[in-house]
């Protein structure tokens, strides 16, 4: 593939979003009313197709937050109290807050919309733990989205969405994000994205550690594999202050096929236990005092679940089980009557099979293909790989402005979800220390920024020039794995094999050797330590100068080797936050060994900043306020 043949094509708007998500659909919708009133441009760039992008991919079967507040199910204060207990106190109640007052209104959107919700008798929500609902959401992102492109389209010209584009890097005029540049991923197009502002909404990060699934499985992965990094990087390079890099999320999922977990223990309270038989939820309850006040509070912090549940292993005590055969049998021996029972009994199978049909079929193939009948069989449950997700139980993101009438001193600065950089606004799995969006308050996350993002252009109306030299510059650095590649490829008779160049795939499986054996990853117990991050971050240096020689046959390869740069730029950030964060807060994320125990002077949160200028890190201690 020729690099010299690709289009150069400008695209001109006022707010520009990047992702096609649930963050970027909710910001469309939410954007696109308000840009018609400002008469203002929306545009949308998604590496993938809307209707399967993002981690809704493929569907949910619940959907994770919802208050009930007009019912007065729930408050406001005891959503935010939830979260910062499940974060180990290092959570941003502003931005927490923001979202929970807001989200009942997106379910409904997304209700009114056509999406099918599970109702009781009485026409309630059924609720699957205290904020989850239950749905039938095998085609949740395909109703999200197509809502959103539906508001684009209402802009007529002034609205427009782009798919199969891969955003690569930020475009700054000064000290201000002007844009952002990428490559069609079907056609020889590079792209250059001119805005007012800027909504990073990219998502997570998948496969920086090395997945337990390798070989034959190498791609079953918890979290999409979609979402690769795309969002720390761009907000790093921007120079903008991230925080909780060091909050990696580790779920507990059905072993081998990543299933959920969540409808077992909270819709059908199924118990997990060890080989023994024995509850080690139960049996280990004294070590959550080591842990106290959070882990003495109720409900248990995922991480500290997690971490019981690696006790047992180190112990020799797995397989670990969930017992989905003794929940079911035990939900239906409640049931006097015969046959009201055997009716409940199809009822209940039907409803564990739906949860995986919804939304992870593979488990349902899991299942099938070793003979295991859930309602007669338990089911083994393991820890994943760690992963980037800060919308879920990780907190990893953009430092954001807070809402003014919420935010407490420094933690507003004049816009909703603005990075510390101007003009660049971050939301969902992008924007840190806000956890436990999920799938909806992801949405009303969009919504928030891109509201208050269509404000900053209507505040800025002044237009930036790119010149055509740093046009030229940015193709020249997003297109030089295909040069690479072009210029050495003869060398050797093994396209992979080539000591001019590395091929985007095996600089992956050394960055995820690297992470998984340095950083704390799933075949090291999750521990780490100071001299082995260190050790670390030496190598990520060595790898850092290899990406200069990545390598690409066409553009899928192109695609790839962006997002193992990506990868790389979370992987640096997460090893740096660790290493100045000193203490273990999050057992059963990652473990420090030379720092066993939670330190009250940690009470804080771990930030870091790379300056562009100088391409130095820098940390940052911030209070909790
Ligand atoms: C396995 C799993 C199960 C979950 N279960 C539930 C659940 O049961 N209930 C619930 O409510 N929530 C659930 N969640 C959480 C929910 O999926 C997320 O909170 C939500 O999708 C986050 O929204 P987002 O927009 O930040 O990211 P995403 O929805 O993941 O969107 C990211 C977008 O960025 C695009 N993108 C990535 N890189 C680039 C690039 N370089 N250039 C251009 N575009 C790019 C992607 O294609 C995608 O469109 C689950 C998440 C996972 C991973």
């Amino acid at each position: 593939m020729n690099a010299d043949n690709f289009k150069t094509l400008v695209v001109e708007t006022d707010l520009l979003i990047l992702g096609g998500g649930m963050a970027a659909c909710g910001a469309a919708y939410e954007a696109s009313y308000w840009a018609k009133k400002n008469k203002q441009r929306v545009t949308l760039v998604d590496k993938a197709a809307m209707e399967r992008s993002g981690a809704v991919a493929m569907g949910l079967s619940a959907i994770n937050l919802y208050l009930g507040l007009s019912k007065g199910n729930n408050t406001v204060d005891d959503y935010v109290s939830y979260v910062k207990n499940d974060l180990m106190g290092i959570a941003r109640k502003d931005l927490v807050a923001n979202i929970a007052r807001h989200v009942d209104s997106s379910v409904h959107l997304f209700e009114k919309w056509g999406l099918p919700i599970w109702k009781d008798e009485e026409g309630n929500y059924v609720n699957e733990g205290r904020w989850q609902i239950m749905i039938h959401g095998e085609s949740y992102k395909n109703i999200v989205s197509e809502a959103a492109k539906s508001a684009l389209k209402e802009l007529g010209e002034d609205g427009a969405y782009y798919e199969r584009v891969f955003i690569t890097e930020p475009v700054m005029y000064e000290d201000r994000c002007v844009g952002a540049v990428g490559f069609s991923v079907r056609e020889n197009v590079f792209y250059v994205f001119k805005a007012k502002a800027v909504l990073d909404v990219m998502g997570g990060a998948v496969h920086v550690f090395r997945p337990r699934s390798v070989g034959e499985g190498l791609g079953r992965s918890w979290y999409p594999p979609f979402n690769s990094g795309a969002s720390t990087y761009f907000t790093l390079k921007a120079g903008a202050e991230m925080t909780c890099q060091e909050v990696r999320f580790v779920p507990v999922r059905f072993k081998d096929s990543y299933g959920p977990v969540g409808a077992w223990f909270l819709l059908f309270k199924s118990r997990a236990t060890n080989a023994k038989g024995e509850d080690y939820m139960e049996k280990r309850s004294s070590e959550l005092e080591n842990w106290a006040p959070y882990g003495t509070s109720k409900p248990t912090p995922a991480n500290l679940r997690n971490y019981l549940m690696l006790l047992e292993l180190e112990e020799g005590n797995g397989p670990i089980y969930m017992r989905t055969d003794e929940a079911i049998q035990k939900l239906v021996a409640e049931i006097p009557d015969e046959k009201e029972s055997r009716r409940k009994m199809k009822e209940l199978e039907s409803e564990a099979w739906e949860d995986f049909l919804d939304m992870t079929v593979s488990q349902a193939l899991n299942w099938a293909s070793h003979n295991i009948m859930p309602e007669e069989t338990p089911s083994e449950i393991s820890a994943c790989e760690p992963y980037f997700i800060s919308s879920h139980s990780g907190a990893s993101g953009a430092w954001v402005s807070g809402p003014k009438d919420l935010a407490p001193g420094e933690h507003h600065w004049g816009y909703d979800n603005m990075t510390s950089v101007k003009g660049l606004f971050a939301a969902g799995d992008a924007a840190g220390a806000s956890s436990h969006k999920f799938s909806s308050g992801s949405f009303t996350e969009g919504r928030i920024a891109g509201k208050a993002a269509i404000a900053f252009c209507v505040d800025h109306p002044e237009a930036f020039e790119i010149s055509e030299e740093q046009t030229a510059a940015m193709k020249e650095r997003v297109l030089q794995p295909l040069k690479t590649f072009q210029e050495h490829h003869a060398y050797t008779n093994d396209e992979d094999v080539n000591p001019n160049y590395i091929k985007p795939r095996m600089f992956m499986f050394r960055l995820q050797k690297i992470m998984d054996e340095y950083a704390g990853g799933a075949s090291v117990g999750f521990k780490t330590s100071g001299a082995l991050l260190t050790r670390g971050l030496e190598y990520l240096q060595f790898m850092k100068e290899d990406a200069e020689k990545l390598a690409a046959a066409d553009l899928n390869e192109l695609m790839r080797c962006w997002e193992n740069v990506h990868r790389m730029w979370q992987a640096e950030s997460h090893i740096r936050t660790m290493l100045f964060r000193e203490e273990t807060r999050w057992p059963g994320y990652y473990f420090r060994t030379d720092y066993p125990r939670m330190k009250e002077d940690w009470e804080a949160f771990a930030n870091c900043r790379w300056d562009p200028e100088s391409g130095k890190w820098e940390m940052i201690k911030r209070e909790i306020l």
